[in-house]
């Protein structure tokens, strides 16, 4: 077979860290030759890119490994290839035996030797790496996720995360921005940064953590618009790091910060390392130097212990601490976690329950901040197709802007637009003239 002939398709699981990895794959794979196509076009080779954090993130992959071996079976494709976070969590022998239609499997950590393990397995000792092609971008050209570490040293109780993808490992600044300048090469503005804990960064290269030095060299970079944090945890966050996010134009008053539970009995069981005052200091803190600032979180509902009152003191925070962006996670008790030896249990109708109380006054917290944001004037990113987004919505996760007279926008230019009317998690809104 002529390494020009052999198609591949990836499918990638999960969330926007996945996502990045899926991207380093295709980049990988098109250097050796191999021709990236669509899923379901007749390919020799299916990678599959998984997530397994918590049991419905396992179940879905594999019911999409299932799919895919009956693909096999039925001689649509030759090869297929599982890869990320699942392999690494569970034994190589036992997924072997559960799934044998599975040529490869490689852990996050072997995803690198991914070009030369496949192409061994299609060319045997004929292979010959080719010239490397242009990098291909999952995401839309305007934006980049933007990894900055791998792996995790918090080990919060009920995560698998640190099992599975090790040690937090910071990338050293000079390959941070050389990634962000050939992002900016292919069109990119908005950077979103993403890791297990960007908040982390630096400890393992300085002794310390140090975002606050990657966003100055990251805001040096020309063309760099908007910077965005994702996944800061709230125990690092200290006067350092709130100075770069107000002082630094390029990075936009959003924060991406998980915070689980503001009960301290519970962040302790969750091993989180910071209590319910502290998080009312922080925000606070962060609403008073970060003008225009907007929060996002999650939270899980239902962690083991949980009572009626400390539910109801996570109502009465997110009320007295406004979230523009939240989201709600039942507990998903993960055998090989601390938390999962700790009782009692919630029933699981008690956490549906809970969710269902958090959502419904979640819903009339945005819809007031709405009331607030009415008319005012924001910049926009637009994404095409009469949709974009302010600085208030990250891209996937959040709401979005409905653009009332689209006509003439270009994708991935910035525009003035007035705030019109809310409708659900989206806002209508006008171009300014
Ligand atoms: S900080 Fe996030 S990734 Fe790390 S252990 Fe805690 S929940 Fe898991």
């Amino acid at each position: 077979m002529q390494k020009q002939d052999v198609r591949f398709s990836l499918v990638s699981l999960g969330c926007a860290r996945t996502l990045v990895d899926s991207e380093n794959i295709v980049a990988q794979l098109r250097d050796s030759g191999f021709r990236w196509v669509p899923e379901g076009t007749n390919e020799h080779v299916t990678v599959l890119n998984t997530c397994s954090f918590i049991q419905a993130a396992v179940d879905e992959t594999e019911e999409n490994i299932r799919l895919l071996s009956d693909r096999k079976d039925a001689g649509e494709i030759r090869y297929l290839v599982v890869v990320g976070c699942y392999p690494s969590r569970f034994k190589k022998d036992v997924l072997k035996e559960k799934f044998p239609n599975v040529d490869l499997w490689l852990t996050t950590k072997e995803e690198d030797q991914i070009q030369h393990a496949l192409s061994q397995m299609v060319f045997g000792s004929r292979f010959q790496p080719v010239k490397p092609q242009p990098h291909m971008k999952l995401t839309p050209s305007h934006y980049a996720y933007i990894k900055i570490s791998e792996g995790c040293d918090n080990w919060c109780s009920f995560c698998t995360i640190p099992k599975i993808r090790g040690k937090h490992t910071s990338k050293p600044i000079d390959v941070i921005v050389e990634e962000i300048k050939k992002q900016v090469s292919f069109g990119a503005k908005e950077f979103n940064l993403i890791a297990e804990d960007t908040t982390a960064w630096g400890e393992d290269l300085f002794g310390k953590p140090d975002l606050p030095r990657l966003l100055y060299a990251i805001a040096e970079v020309p063309g760099v618009e908007w910077i965005r944090l994702m996944y800061i945890f709230p125990h690092r966050v200290d006067e350092a790091l709130i100075a770069a996010i107000r002082d630094i134009p390029q990075v936009i008053p959003y924060l991406d910060m998980p915070v689980q539970h503001c009960n301290t009995r519970l962040l302790e069981l969750m091993n989180r390392r910071y209590s319910g005052p502290d998080l009312d200091t922080l925000i606070t803190t962060l609403y008073k130097e970060i003008p225009g600032l907007v929060l996002r979180t999650s939270l899980i509902l239902g962690f083991p212990t949980e009572t009626e009152e400390e539910f109801s003191e996570l109502m009465a925070f997110i009320a007295k601490y406004p979230f523009a962006q939240l989201g709600c996670f039942s507990y998903s008790e993960e055998r090989e976690t601390k938390s999962a030896r700790l009782t009692p249990k919630i029933p699981d109708a008690e956490i549906r329950s809970r969710i269902k109380r958090i959502m419904s006054a979640q819903r009339k917290i945005l819809k007031a901040m709405q009331t607030e944001w009415q008319d005012q004037t924001v910049q926009m990113i637009y994404e095409g197709n009469g949709i974009g987004r302010s600085y208030r919505e990250a891209p996937d996760v959040d709401g979005r802007l409905l653009v009332k007279n689209p006509e003439g926008l270009i994708s991935g230019q910035f525009y003035d637009v007035k705030l019109k009317t809310p409708k659900g998690y989206d806002y209508h809104v006008e171009v300014c003239g």
